[in-house]
């Protein structure tokens, strides 16, 4: 198992953001705004097919990514974080055919982006369909703007892909177009506020999804994890052969967990926070090799 430790200060990142640039409701300057005041670090403004240079928007507390969600059809959505020209399928360019959702990932990469998978559940996305794709970093585990359409969770897409040896980290985002879906879902990422920093940290899978609970310390030196959260009420370890720890608080809550990992062969663990009010954490996978 490769040594991982996770720790200090974090940086609240939303990811998949959109204005009036596409189909969001309020103006860049509203949704920066907006997120200042719920006290994120970090925002990826992604609006449908169309790029445009954001990042002078940042604020002295607000970092933004120069990002765009080229979006194909078969809602084939994807997040092109860090990339600073407009991808092959935008401006103008009619053919948005799902058949090129590879080429606009192997292009993201080339850009030195991030390139996601955005919403499997949403998109009904059956998973033979993200096992055919390959070579994106990561996809959304929690679309926090598809609560309310019975399909904001993607763990079982994740867990399958993990299963099979596919090594994607997993977002939370909000994927806001209105002001009811800020601050549902983000990541916290261990990184300077810096675009390279950010860009790195996510290759690296430096970072946590969530939808509330927090992770303050994750470490891995391969036979023991060590862990320090908010007080929840379960935290549940999982591997390829579902949860394999489970520390539950009953009626009161728990914040820790210090558990030598057994020595049957897993292929990775990754660890759930569980809050009483039904909101989640989710690390990224460690991986056994
Ligand atoms: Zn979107």
């Amino acid at each position: 198992m490769q040594p991982l430790c996770l720790t200090g200060p974090t940086l609240k990142t939303n990811l998949h953001t959109h204005t009036t640039f596409s189909d969001g409701t309020f103006t860049l300057a509203q949704v920066v705004a907006a997120y200042e005041a719920l006290e994120y670090d970090v925002l990826a403004i992604t609006d449908h097919n169309r790029w445009q240079d954001h990042t002078s928007a940042s604020t002295g507390r607000v970092l933004v990514l120069s990002s765009n969600e080229p979006s194909l059809a078969q809602r084939e959505h994807l997040l092109a974080l860090g990339v600073h020209q407009t991808s092959p399928v935008d401006a103008g360019e009619r053919d948005r055919s799902s058949s090129r959702t590879q080429e606009v990932i192997d292009w993201i990469n080339e850009q030195s982006g991030f390139s996601v998978l955005n919403h499997p559940a949403w998109s009904g996305m059956p998973v033979d369909r993200l096992l055919e794709l390959e070579r994106y970093h990561a996809i959304e585990v929690c679309n926090a703007g598809c609560t309310g359409h019975g399909s904001e969770f993607s763990l079982t897409h994740w867990d399958e892909l993990l299963r099979r040896g596919r090594r994607v980290w997993g977002l939370a985002t909000d994927d806001s177009h209105y002001d009811w879906d800020r601050g549902l879902g983000w990541v916290e990422l261990f990184c300077e506020r810096t675009e390279a920093a950010v860009i790195r940290a996510l290759h690296e899978g430096r970072f946590y999804a969530t939808m509330g609970p927090r992770f303050e310390h994750i470490e891995c030196d391969g036979e023991t994890l060590r862990l320090r959260c908010d007080p929840v009420m379960g935290i549940a370890v999982l591997s390829e052969q579902g949860p394999i720890k489970v520390v539950h608080g009953g009626f009161g809550t728990v914040d820790g967990l210090e558990w030598k990992l057994p020595d049957r062969g897993h292929r990775y663990v990754r660890v759930e926070l569980h809050r009483a009010d039904g909101k989640k954490a989710w690390s990224n996978p460690i991986w056994a090799d």
